[in-house]
């Protein structure tokens, strides 16, 4: 039987990230990242990519903080990779000056603003924060970008399915779909979505993390490179320049959970459609019309919004990381390394 240090379990954003911060603590650890699918196939492959230096708990923004810094060093590192820096405006209601302030960290440089952003009419009792240190990125692109680095320091097995997954003081073992057993000292659990795969149902249960669906509309408009994202804060929606694609990207709340990723539709339904209208409407009436298309897939949420790094079993060896609640992008360098500091205890 095969045997080694660690075996991550998905190879979105999350796993290859954890893989690539276990790696480098210690690069003569072992370790081997499996997915089902292929790299970045799951949430992380539909993924808006947006990053902005926020959080409603001290725990979010202690993450969004981290992570902030090292997406800076990644894209200073390799200054090619599709991450892409954006201003912001942060359109809110003019009470929540204070919330803002304590939301946005003080990278976001927030400061009240007098106009309101292209594209973009603010309502009666509405008013425009404009800051800076958001990006977004090609998710997929920059996981295959990281996968690819970390290849011949860590094994990354595409296609193979983790059917069985069980552990004692000896270690865990993992049953794979090619009928290969596995042996690995620890375990990392990083499904996105997949909270309810029969290997670790029972197990991720008592999380009380829930599935819920994400949507997101394609407004077929040209951005300009100098197009800030527009933050919607009440709603927690935003409008966001993919300037590369060459149109913008309109994401709302969808309020409909506990949804499978593997029998979900990832098309757009006409209550999605009029559902980003009506919110479009309110702020940006131009873009209604334009906006026809886009993107559906769902993710994992916490419950309080904040990513989940965890042990599950009595001898500490399976660590769930996720749950980031629509953010797992933007989360994902500081997940990693609270998993990289769970299993060195
Ligand atoms: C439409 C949309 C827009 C989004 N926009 C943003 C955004 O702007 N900013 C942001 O920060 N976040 C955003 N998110 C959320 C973000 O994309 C996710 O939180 C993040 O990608 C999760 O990454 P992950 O690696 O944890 O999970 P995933 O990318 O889902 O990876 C989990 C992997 O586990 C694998 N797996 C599952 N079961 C098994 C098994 N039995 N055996 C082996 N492998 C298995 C899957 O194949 C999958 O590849 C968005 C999500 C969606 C859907």
């Amino acid at each position: 039987m095969k045997r080694v240090d660690v075996a991550v379990i998905g190879a979105g954003i999350t796993g290859i990230l954890t893989a690539r911060e276990l790696s480098t603590r210690d690069p003569g650890r072992q370790i081997v990242v499996l997915d089902s699918a292929d790299l970045a196939g799951g949430a992380s492959r539909r993924s808006a990519g947006l990053h902005f230096p926020r959080g409603s708990t001290p725990r979010a923004r202690a993450f969004a903080a981290y992570s902030h810094d090292y997406y800076r060093r990644l894209l200073a590192d390799h200054p090619s990779w599709p991450l892409f820096p954006l201003d912001v405006s942060v359109v809110a209601h003019e009470s929540r000056a204070r919330a803002l302030s304590e939301k946005y960290l003080e990278q976001a440089r927030l400061v009240r603003g007098s106009t309101p952003p292209p594209l973009v009419g603010l309502p009666d009792g509405t008013a425009v924060w404009d800051g800076t240190g958001c990006h977004y990125a090609d998710v997929p692109a920059v996981t295959a970008l990281l996968a690819r680095q970390l290849r011949g320091q860590v094994e990354i097995r595409e296609g193979v399915e983790v059917v069985g997954l069980t552990s004692d003081a000896d270690g865990c073992t993992l049953v794979l779909g090619t009928g290969v057993t596995l042996h690995a000292d620890r375990i990392v659990l990083a499904p996105g979505p997949w909270l309810h795969a029969a290997p670790w149902r029972d197990l991720v249960a008592p999380l009380g993390a829930r599935v819920k669906k994400i949507v997101a509309l394609h407004v077929e408009q040209r951005p300009t490179d100098d197009d800030p994202v527009v933050v919607f804060d009440d709603e927690d929606a935003f409008l966001l320049p993919m300037v590369r694609r060459g149109h913008w990207l309109f994401s709302y709340t969808c309020q409909e959970w506990d949804v499978d990723p593997d029998t979900l539709s990832t098309s757009l339904t006409g209550a999605h459609v009029a559902e980003a209208r009506e919110l479009l409407h309110r702020y940006a009436p131009g873009l209604r019309a334009a906006a026809a298309s886009g993107r559906v897939f769902c993710d994992a949420y916490s419950p309080d919004g904040a990513p989940l790094v965890e042990t599950l079993d009595h001898e500490r060896r399976i660590v769930f990381a996720g749950a980031s609640s629509g953010s797992g992008y933007r989360f994902a360098p500081a997940t990693a390394a609270a998993v990289a500091d769970l299993l060195s205890r």
